[in-house]
């Protein structure tokens, strides 16, 4: 089957990033869809490389075009989202799209692909190491990580409606589970 997508989504600070890029590394075939925010870019972050960076009323102005696939707020006056010109960019080129995308978004993205998607959740051990992960990182205020560990909490309960649990609380080998699941979906 081609135009295939593969969807990875987990609660903040569950290891996601570290997987994505293990597995993008891995695989020639996969590409990163790089998605549209209205956050302003982190520490080395370049536009056009992990987002596609948009002031909030330009983001406001492509939702209204109609030029998403999916969007989502997902911290209050942040806005995330897919550009349908994003997957169009990656199929043309034969590719197998990788989304890092937070859990409702990925939900919607396994609704609106069906057989084409493969959905991974990728499972934080606990709260407390979620907490404790995220303070590591050092790239958010306590209050930030505060607010995303509720979040986290929230979306714990979303992992039965991915086609996929990935329970990261050893990364060797979350990432060699990560490395057969995603060879098995390619080679499908
Ligand atoms: P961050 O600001 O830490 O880069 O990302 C915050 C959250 O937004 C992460 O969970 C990330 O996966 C999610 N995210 C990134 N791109 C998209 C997108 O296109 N749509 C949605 N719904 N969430 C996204």
């Amino acid at each position: 089957m081609s135009n295939k997508v593969i969807i990875f989504s987990a609660p903040s600070g569950a290891g996601k990033s570290t997987i994505v890029n293990h597995i993008l590394g891995r695989y020639p075939e996969l590409e990163f869809s790089i998605s549209a925010t209205s956050r302003s870019p982190r520490g080395t972050e370049v536009n056009g490389k992990e987002y596609y960076f948009f002031p909030v009323e330009e983001f406001r102005k492509k939702i209204e075009e109609d030029s998403f696939v999916e969007y989502e707020e997902v911290y209050p006056g942040s806005f995330y989202g897919t550009l349908k010109s994003e997957v169009r960019r990656i199929w043309d080129k034969g590719h197998v799209i990788v989304f890092d995308i937070d859990v409702k978004g990925g939900v919607n993205l396994k609704r609106i692909f069906g057989d084409k998607a493969f959905s991974i959740f990728i499972q934080a051990p606990s709260i407390e190491e979620l907490r404790s992960r995220l303070i590591h990182r050092g790239t958010d205020s306590p209050e930030a990580i505060e607010k995303r560990v509720a979040k986290a909490a929230e979306e714990m309960t979303y992992a039965d409606r991915f086609d996929h649990i990935l329970i990261n609380d050893d990364l060797e080998s979350a990432l060699k589970e990560a490395d057969i699941i995603v060879g098995e979906f390619i080679a499908r």
